[in-house]
């Protein structure tokens, strides 16, 4: 039988293992999708090694980036964004690494967008959020990052953020896990007394369904949408990439 899984650290919660092994029976796929919790990313080849029915993992927090001095080879995409979120282990045995959180983000995106929206700001800095840069680049939006630290990559800290910034920049993407269960209280602090009915709120969070930058959001009558699209479209695409042949 063919093993897929989900590489990460404390997942427990994930929704990927649950959604495939869902998908298999639903479709009599004999296949089976296991989660592979470890503390750090050195564990890595033990895995591999101890599971030669692999054929496929996704990559979640905190491995995204560690994972690439792992791999064989990267696809382009995973190659300019720096950051893998699923692996392909071919019949060589070869491994390489993709990025489907570009494509997740970029197709449940694309549908909201209006030619009012302009430019856009990522907050966090992390491995989702060089996909998500990668998918504003390509459907030619501006894209500046917020972080809680100054760097050269970065163009605002939350300190430097005014209402002005924020009602200049339609499209606002939280790729911090602040809101995540059990902390929904929590939300990035930013001034939402800039936002309009001109913005969209898209928040990578997808549990709980509304987070509360979600709801200052709509409060605000912005558009708002959660990452479960991104989620399932992302799944679905590395779903096709494991079954294509290499
Ligand atoms: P990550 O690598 O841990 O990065 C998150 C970033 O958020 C950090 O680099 C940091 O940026 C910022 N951050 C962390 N803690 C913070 C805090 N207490 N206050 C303010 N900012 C904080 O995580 P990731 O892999 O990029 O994922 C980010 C979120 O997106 C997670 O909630 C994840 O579950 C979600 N996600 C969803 C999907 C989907 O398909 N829906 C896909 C990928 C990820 P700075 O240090 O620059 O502030």
């Amino acid at each position: 039988m063919n093993k897929y899984g989900l590489l990460g650290k404390n997942i427990s919660y994930s929704f990927s293992r649950n959604y495939f092994n869902t998908k298999f029976e639903r479709q009599n796929i004999d296949a089976v999708y296991e989660n592979f919790d470890i503390s750090e990313i050195e564990k890595f080849p033990e895995i591999i090694k101890n599971n030669r029915d692999l054929k496929g993992l996704n990559v979640t927090i905190p491995y995204k980036e560690s994972i690439i001095p792992f791999l064989d080879g990267l696809d382009k995409k995973a190659k300019k964004i720096g950051a893998v979120n699923t692996i392909k282990i071919n019949e060589d045995g070869k491994l390489i690494g993709h990025n489907t959180d570009y494509y997740g983000f970029k197709n449940s995106l694309t549908p909201l967008l209006k030619p009012k929206h302009k430019r856009a700001l990522i907050l966090g800095t992390g491995g989702a959020s060089k996909a998500i840069a990668y998918a504003l680049k390509k459907l030619d939006l501006e894209y500046r990052f917020v972080s809680r630290t100054a760097s050269k990559k970065v163009d605002f800290t939350y300190k430097g953020l005014t209402s002005d910034i924020i009602s200049s920049h339609q499209i606002i993407i939280n790729c911090t896990p602040l809101g995540t269960v059990p902390k929904i209280e929590d939300y990035p602090n930013i001034p939402y007394v800039g936002i309009t009915s001109n913005h969209i709120l898209y928040d990578l969070i997808y549990n709980p369904e509304e987070t509360t930058f979600l709801r200052f959001g709509r409060e605000k009558k912005a558009i708002t949408i959660n990452g479960l699209q991104m989620l399932k479209l992302q799944a679905e695409k590395a779903w096709k990439i494991w079954n294509r042949k290499s």
